[in-house]
């Protein structure tokens, strides 16, 4: 695996289990019982209800573009400008910042609204990321 430059999340205790599905290529998000709904970021309780009757659920990979920039200029070290920094609206509920990859990064080829699903980048033998492209 050749050297991984960019920055890379540090997993903590409560988004441990989302990294671990990540490494699986399975996007999980943590799940309410007593709401009937996802959120996120990871936390011991839910924001909404503050209940700890929490667990974490396989979601479907698929949602919608919520807003987009086109990066230009590099913010980090590691990243080949433009890219797509982007907002993804997930199916289940939350929304999901990440990259969108896999399109022309572009004014003219981008969308607020258009499908997307996820896709992964293998990052190092511990961190798997999940990105977004158009849906197929
Ligand atoms: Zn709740």
């Amino acid at each position: 695996m050749p050297e991984y430059t960019k920055p890379l999340p540090i997993p903590s205790p409560e988004t441990q289990p989302f990294w671990d599905a990540c490494k699986r290529h399975e996007l999980s998000l943590p799940y309410c019982a007593a709401c009937d709904a996802f959120f996120f970021y990871p936390r011991q309780f839910c924001p909404t209800c503050f209940s700890w009757d929490i667990e974490w659920r396989r979601c479907s990979g698929k949602g919608t573009l919520y807003t987009f920039a086109i990066q230009y200029r590099p913010q980090m070290p590691g990243f080949t400008p433009p890219y797509v920094t982007a907002i993804v609206q997930l199916d289940e509920g939350p929304r999901l910042l990440t990259n969108l990859v896999g399109i022309d990064p572009s004014p003219e080829t981008l969308r607020c609204d258009m499908p997307v699903e996820v896709t992964w980048e293998d990052a190092t033998d511990e961190i798997t990321l999940p990105l977004f492209r158009p849906a197929s």
